[in-house]
Order: structure tokens, then C-alpha cells, then sequence
């Protein structure tokens, strides 16, 4: 019997990636992420992996991103015992990343079991800090390009595909057939990362499509930056920037060095206020591997390419707090960055009254979340059981994103000497990936169809 692929998750939808990957005695498991967003979609990271976790031999892993990453532990728990391969880059984010996702698990099972709010009793994590620890103990770091051997007659590299730091596109020689999984893509000239590797050929490919059926907008975030620092220096307030700790802080950072070096902005005192933030920021200038030539020329300057001059590290919740009885101007970078938790919070409870405060949003906001309230222009907010009143000025930046839009990943698409034997689109609401099959199929000679959930696919 030849090869098959099966998708198991990030079928019709952005979160749970999971393609299994299976050959005569071989079975591979590409990505082992977990469902994110709604709670039917939620739901299902209770459900018991399809096939027994003990059966599978290897994981080959894109990026360390949770809805890449986040079920291994909760895999390990069911009785996976095998390698985890991965970037050196991701196998760093990893010890960071899944202890975090463990604790937030904790959390939510504790929540649950004080407000009586599971009808499980006790109501029991996801997976815990322990789980995590043993599933990090799998982790198998290669480098990009380097070929390996995850099964006997398999072999799988991976190559660059610029989204956040240790991202890779999974190359995998099975069966005589060569499979790509783009993985999730990044952008085409943007700092700090560099441009997608392209693939030449493939029988099977892989095509994400988060942003299957959008263009981002012409990149002014140097501008919107500027202006916001501008106003918080004027006002003598503070500028909030709510961001995610992995890849978003560190473009905020390495951006504020870049308009202080050109003396568009001045020199502000900048609170990094995360401690998962100044860890994955030492990870990214850890790895000078990845990074883009613009980076590299500020590296071989001397400069630290993500260190603007007034940077100091709020490592401890004390830390944070005392921001609260310093007086502005000056920048805060905090968590979550949809201010859905973590210290943005006490930020937001202390200054947002306040006028003289700018918060500049930087990234997604989720429908429902407090960041989408105050984006669409909330005068109030609901806060640790107050009402507290927004007085601060809202900006928005909207051209920060570390996912290819549509004409990107089209161009990354064009790498290809010839079409693929089959494309399937992956990682991506039904709209954004029926809108990107529409404009594949358009190309001459390329098959390519939606993945369905649950898909069997044959290699032959
Ligand atoms: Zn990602």
C-alpha cells in the first residue's frame, strides 16, 4: 500500500494542526497543535488522538506556535514516547512556550473548580507543567536544510519559511514521493525575518491560507509608531503597547531602536514588561542564523539590533507594579496582546482614565476581546470588576503581521518549477482558503482542492 496523508486538524479552520503522515510501517504526525477559538472547536483537544499516540513514531514540528505545538503535551500524556524534531530556533521557543500553555491549562481547571463552572468534578487541566516538562525531554533540535531520518526509509528537512523565529516548511521523502507542508508562512521583506525559502518541486503540497482572501495594508507601522511616541512625549504620558510575547515584541523593540537611530523619535524610558517577552527576545538575537541582512548589518555595527536606548526589563510582578507610581513619558510593552490577560491589565485599570495616556495596538484584535472594545472606540471598560473609563487616545496599527497575505503566499507559490501533483489548502477559515483555491486553480496545470477534516489522501 503507498503513502497516505490524513489532515486531522487546521481542515476548514487556523487552529489544531495535525497532518498524519503513514507508509508501510511508518507513521509520522506533522504539527501536533492544539484547537484554539470556540468551544466546539475546543472541545475537541479532549477528544483521544485517532490513532493510538504510542503508534506514532515521530513528530516533525513547523513552529513552536501553540496552535502548532500546543497538544504534545497532552500527546505525551497519551503514551507518545518518540522523537520530536524541530529547529533549533523552535526548540528553544518550545521551553518557553508549552510550560506556559500548561500553566494557563492550570489555571483554567482551578477557575473552573472555584466557580463550579465544569460539570467534571473536579474539573482536571488539559495537561499540566509536568506533562509539558516530559514532552520537552522528546525534543529533537536540527538545523535548517540538514536532512534527517525521523523513520526507517524517511527522510525530512526544513527549510526557512520566515514567520517567526525557527519556522520552517517540512520537506518529507516518503515512499518515493516528496510531501511539502508550508507551514505557516511569513512575509517578503519585512526586518528581522527573512523572505520564505522556495520550494521547487513537490508531488503533494501543503498550502496555508490564514490570509487566503486578504492583501495587508501598505506598511506604515514606522509612521504609526513615530506618532504615538510622539504623543506620549508631548503629553508627558505613557505610551501602552499591548503585544504578544513571541515575534510582535521583538518588531516593536527592533523598530523603536530603528526610528531612535534615524532621530525621528526621542529617546523615551521603554518598559519591557513580560517575562515570557525578554526570554524570547534573547532567543531571537540568540539566533543569528535566521536573521534577515538588515538585521545582520545592524549586528556587525555593534548595535543591539532589538536594545533602543532607554530599554529596561520589568522582569518581576513587583517590577510592574512600581510602573504604576512612575511618572511618564515613557513606553510600556506588556501582554496579552489582545489585553485578554496578563500585566496590560493593571496598565490599562491604572492609566486608561488618564488623557495624556496612548495605547497603540499593534496586532489582531479578536472579536469579544478587550482590545477590540477599545479599538472600536469603547469609552468604558469592564476591568477586575470595574468600570473603568477610557480617556486615553486609542491608535491602531494594522500593518504588523507575521502571516504572507494573499499575494504572498501566490508568490511563494511561484517558486515551483512545475505544479505540484496536488495541493491541498490547510490553515484557514473557509472563506480566506476557498478564495486562495479559486486563484490557484486559475494557474495552469495546478490541482488543488480544500482540505476537508478527517481527509484521507493517497500519495500513489
Ligand atoms: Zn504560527
Amino acid at each position: 500500500m503507498s503513502a497516505t496523508l490524513r489532515f486531522l486538524g487546521a481542515a476548514g479552520t487556523v487552529t489544531g494542526s495535525r497532518h498524519l503522515l503513514e507508509s508501510g510501517a511508518s507513521r509520522l504526525l506533522m504539527d501536533c497543535g492544539l484547537f484554539q477559538g470556540l468551544k466546539e472547536l475546543r472541545l475537541r483537544n479532549w477528544a483521544r488522538f485517532p490513532v493510538p499516540a504510542p503508534s506514532i513514531q515521530a513528530v516533525l514540528l513547523s513552529h513552536a506556535h501553540i496552535d502548532h505545538s500546543g497538544f504534545l503535551p497532552r500527546l505525551g500524556k497519551e503514551g507518545f514516547t518518540g522523537p520530536i524534531y524541530c529547529t533549533r530556533g523552535t526548540a528553544d521557543l518550545l521551553k518557553i512556550m508549552l510550560p506556559d500553555a500548561a500553566h494557563l491549562q492550570e489555571e483554567e481547571a482551578e477557575f473552573a473548580n472555584r466557580h463550579h463552572t465544569s460539570k467534571h468534578d473536579p474539573a482536571l487541566p488539559l495537561f499540566t507543567a509536568d506533562d509539558a516538562a516530559r514532552v520537552l525531554r522528546l525534543v529533537r533540535p536540527v538545523g535548517f536544510n540538514g536532512s534527517f531520518s525521523p523513520s526507517a526509509g524517511v527522510t525530512a528537512r526544513f527549510l526557512n519559511s520566515g514567520h517567526i523565529v525557527g519556522a520552517g516548511l517540512i520537506e518529507v521523502r516518503i515512499d518515493g514521493r516528496v510531501v511539502v507542508f508550508s507551514g505557516d508562512l511569513g512575509r517578503y521583506g519585512v526586518p528581522i525575518m527573512r523572505d520564505p525559502d522556495p520550494v521547487p518541486a513537490a508531488d503533494v503540497l501543503l498550502v496555508e491560507s490564514t490570509y487566503g482572501n486578504r492583501l495587508h495594508p501598505a506598511d506604515d507601522h514606522h509612521d504609526k509608531l513615530a506618532s504615538a511616541v510622539a504623543r506620549a512625549a508631548v503629553q508627558r504620558g505613557w505610551l501602552l503597547i499591548p503585544a504578544f510575547a513571541v515575534g510582535r515584541s521583538q518588531e516593536i523593540l527592533y523598530d523603536l531602536r530603528e526610528l531612535e537611530d534615524a532621530g525621528r523619535i526621542p529617546s523615551l524610558p521603554i518598559y519591557l514588561d513580560s517575562p515570557m517577552a525578554i526570554q524570547a527576545t534573547a532567543i531571537y538575537a540568540g539566533h543569528p542564523e535566521e536573521h534577515d541582512e538588515d538585521l545582520a548589518r545592524v549586528e556587525a555595527s555593534g548595535a543591539r539590533p532589538f536594545g533602543p536606548k532607554g530599554l529596561r526589563i520589568s522582569r518581576t510582578v513587583e517590577d510592574s507594579k512600581r510602573l504604576n507610581d512612575t511618572d511618564g513619558p515613557g513606553i510600556i510593552i506588556a501582554g496579552s496582546g489582545m489585553a485578554t490577560g496578563g500585566r496590560i491589565l493593571h496598565h490599562f485599570l491604572r492609566r486608561l482614565p488618564e488623557p495624556q495616556t496612548t495605547v497603540l495596538f499593534v496586532g489582531y484584535q479578536a472579536a469579544g476581546t478587550r482590545g477590540r472594545l477599545l479599538k472600536d472606540g469603547a469609552r468604558a471598560l469592564k476591568m477586575f470588576g470595574q468600570d473603568v473609563p477610557v480617556r486615553a487616545t486609542i491608535m491602531v496599527s494594522d500593518s504588523y503581521s507575521a502571516h504572507a497575505d494573499q499575494a504572498e503566499i501566490m508568490r511563494w507559490l511561484g517558486g515551483f518549477t512545475q505544479p505540484p501533483g496536488a495541493t491541498y489548502i490547510v490553515h484557514g477559515e473557509p472563506d480566506a482558503a476557498s478564495a486562495l483555491q479559486a486563484l490557484i486553480a486559475a494557474r495552469p496545470g495546478w490541482r488543488v482542492e480544500v482540505a476537508r477534516d478527517g481527509q484521507l489522501v493517497s500519495l500513489g
